[in-house]
């Protein structure tokens, strides 16, 4: 089987350019430029280079990005307070806050605290709510930047039999509803696995799957003898090694010969969560200015 490479870092460039070139006339016209604020709480370094991604990003799309460094001894209330005040602000069109938190600060209470009009990361209950029920919304950046990557190699999905392992909200949850929903990239037959499935349950259903979408955050997860010939594989595992190098869920060397399209691990999911991000922060802004 010739595998081919689903290339997130030329995707996401491609679509953060397409926006560039909107921003560019939505500026000619007299409008402010797109606004992102990220808040970033303590010091921990993937966070770090995520944020770095985000802000670089938004350069390159013509958005204005502002960072709020703050001290991880900040308390839940006075982190609340930050994200109050800049949802009142008519500047910022879109907010993140990186996760994770520090353990004394509760997530979800701060997730709930984010308008859900600049909740860019779609983590919001009314944002996830709204996606779930196939309603207009900012869908999750991780979720969404995979539905681009198949849609921008033209990978078939509608009714296809897709496997999702790992359950977590911000990947394994909304891609499996995203893709089995009535969506422009969606209609698949969906199969949800966590750490409960059974091992022989799991791979019966893997070895039948037309696409695996793994994200568990365990390196060499997927294995040759647990997918067909032709598969589509999408890892979206982050995976620092002892030795630095950063790794996938999938046992690259030994899977991508059997799968028809493959993402790389780096440049493949983690550049489309940003460029989701761009987009989602482009529909905020086109909802403040009732732009189309
Ligand atoms: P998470 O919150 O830790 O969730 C992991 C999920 O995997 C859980 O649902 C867990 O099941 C399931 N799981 C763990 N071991 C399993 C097993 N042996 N068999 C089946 N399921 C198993 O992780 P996450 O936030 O979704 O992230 C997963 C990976 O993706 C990490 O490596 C993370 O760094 C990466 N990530 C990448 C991006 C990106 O942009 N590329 C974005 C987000 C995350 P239970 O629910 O039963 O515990």
């Amino acid at each position: 089987m010739k595998m081919k490479l689903l290339d997130g870092k030329k995707c996401a460039e491609s679509l953060v350019t397409d926006i560039a070139r909107k921003v560019t006339g939505y500026v000619e016209s007299g409008l402010r430029k797109p606004h992102m604020t990220i808040i970033l709480v303590g010091k921990h370094a993937p966070s770090e280079s995520y944020v770095k991604s985000k802000v670089g990003s938004c350069e390159k799309a013509g958005f204005e990005s502002v960072l709020i460094r703050l001290p991880d001894t900040i308390s839940e209330a006075e982190l609340l307070e930050r994200v109050a005040t800049i949802n009142n602000d008519p500047t910022t069109d879109g907010l993140i806050v990186q996760l994770p938190l520090p353990r004394h600060i509760n997530q979800q209470n701060v997730i709930n605290a984010i308008s859900p009009e600049k909740d860019i990361d779609g983590f919001h209950p009314t944002n996830f709510g709204r996606m779930t029920l196939g309603q207009k919304a900012f869908r999750p950046a991780t979720a969404y930047g995979i539905c681009k990557l198949l849609q921008y190699y033209n990978i078939p999905v509608k009714g296809k039999h897709c496997v999702v392992i790992g359950r977590s909200n911000i990947v394994g949850k909304p891609i499996s509803i995203m893709l089995s929903n009535d969506f422009d990239i969606g209609n698949a037959t969906v199969t949800l696995a966590h750490i409960e499935t059974p091992r022989e349950l799991l791979l019966d259903e893997t070895r039948r799957a037309d696409i695996v979408i793994v994200a568990v955050g365990i390196p060499g997860f997927i294995t040759e003898d647990m997918v067909k010939e032709g598969v589509v594989m999408i890892d979206v595992g982050i995976n620092r090694l002892e030795n630095g190098k950063i790794v996938g869920d999938v046992d690259f060397e030994h899977v991508a010969g059997k799968c028809s399209w493959i993402t790389p691990v780096p440049g493949g999911v983690g550049r489309m969560t940003v460029a989701a991000l761009m987009i989602n922060t482009l529909m905020a802004y086109q909802n403040n200015f009732n732009l189309a």
